[in-house]
């Protein structure tokens, strides 16, 4: 199996999203020798194929040289784990040379855009949704992969349909966040959207790209649609999360995920320390993870989606409760919406299709549940 480390070279960010709960405006820069460490550690560290995503506060402050740097020591020092690379930037630092580069090795990148400039600026404050169309636009013209993340907050959700038609009409690929409730912030629940708002806005969308399956992609219900068929999740909300992913913040500290960079008690190790995977599976941090899963275990063991589910994401888990497990991902109630749904119209295709053909929608024929469960990704 195939594991994930994110490096955030800084938690600092130049924009000022209102509901931000990832960026810290004294965060340090990464040094260069955080990834030779983080070469050494995983030298020997596991023997499968590794994916390394640059994310933040916003990873393009570590400038040009930076990645110059780290490209090729991570993907030659590590070449035996055969290293995919991705990056998650609002884009406002990308420059021609920074391009190029991404493009040489083949960088997808990620990003945010809320939708329309005027609800996208409103969250995300003034001159954003311009900064970032401009690097968009540097991208495209480097021939690099762009997708957007749109979060949707206790505002926007109102705003859906021109969220979706926004996505529609400048034919980008959308990618739904619902605005999580922050560790860090004194009022963690101002713009988080509520579970059953959530798995209503799922359903939306479930049938809105239905309609629109030629033209847009929704990775979201993607993921869900796949997750249903294959009953294993494909994302990390939907998987036991805990060992396969990590994340080195500035100072070459290691977590067990990017939720957690910049506070102290989840802190596993340094890479620095070359630790093994039985060293970190030692920490108080990934201790507390596992008990997550057993907790899931027994919690979700009368759930009939708990194979693709997996009580959802630990972080989500264990926010409303001061770090401490006491519930399930309060997201639960949309995950068992849209679960559901999918399922309940999967089987409805399969009893009143008269053949397995009749499964797999044709161009002009209506699409089906089934064809989003085999889509390409
Ligand atoms: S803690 Fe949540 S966001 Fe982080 S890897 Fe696990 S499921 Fe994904
Ligand atoms: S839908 Fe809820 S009860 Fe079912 S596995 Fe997920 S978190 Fe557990």
């Amino acid at each position: 199996m195939a594991f994930h480390v994110m490096l955030i070279p800084t938690l600092g960010c130049p924009s000022n999203c209102s509901y931000c709960w990832s960026s810290d405006e004294g965060s340090p820069l990464m040094d260069i020798e955080v990834i030779e460490e983080v070469v050494k550690w995983l030298k020997n560290f596991r023997r499968e194929p590794v994916t390394f995503t640059f994310h933040g506060g916003e990873p393009l402050l570590a400038g040009y040289d930076f990645y110059r740097k780290a490209l090729p020591m991570l993907t030659e020092g590590l070449s035996h784990l055969k290293p995919a690379l991705a990056l998650q930037s609002n884009l406002w630092n990308l420059t021609d040379e920074m391009a190029e580069l991404f493009h040489e090795y083949n960088i997808p990148i990620g990003s945010s855009i809320d939708g329309p400039q005027e609800l996208n600026d409103l969250q995300r404050g003034a001159g954003y949704f311009e900064k970032t169309m401009r690097g968009y636009e540097i991208a495209k013209a480097h021939n690099l992969r762009v997708s957007f993340i749109s979060t949707i907050t206790s505002y926007s959700i109102d705003h859906k349909e021109d969220i979706f038609n926004f996505f529609l009409d400048k034919g980008l690929n959308l990618k739904i966040h619902p605005a999580l409730p922050s560790l860090r912030d004194d009022r963690p629940e101002k713009w988080a959207i509520s579970p059953k708002q959530y798995g209503e806005l799922l359903i939306y969308l479930l049938d809105r790209y239905l309609e629109n399956v030629e033209d847009i992609t929704v990775m979201n219900i993607d993921n869900l649609c796949k997750s249903v068929f294959l009953r294993r999740g494909t994302v990390c909300t939907y998987v036991d999360c805990m060992g396969d992913t990590f994340a080195v913040g500035p100072d070459g500290s290691i977590y067990p995920c990017y939720r957690f960079v910049g506070m102290p008690e989840y802190v596993m190790g340094n890479v620095r320390d070359h630790p093994t995977v039985e060293e970190l599976a030692e920490s108080a941090p990934a201790r507390l993870l596992e008990d997550y899963k057993e907790y899931v275990d027994e919690e979700c063991s009368q759930c009939e989606y708990i194979k693709f589910c997996r009580g959802g994401c630990p972080y989500n888990a264990i926010t409303p409760h001061n770090g401490k497990i006491k519930g399930l991902d309060p997201h639960c109630t949309a995950y068992k919406m849209i679960f559901k749904e999918i399922t309940e119209r999967a089987n409805k295709e399969f009893s009143s299709a008269p053949n397995m053909g009749m499964l797999f929608a044709r161009p002009k024929e209506k699409p089906t549940i089934m064809s989003l469960m085999l889509k390409r990704s």
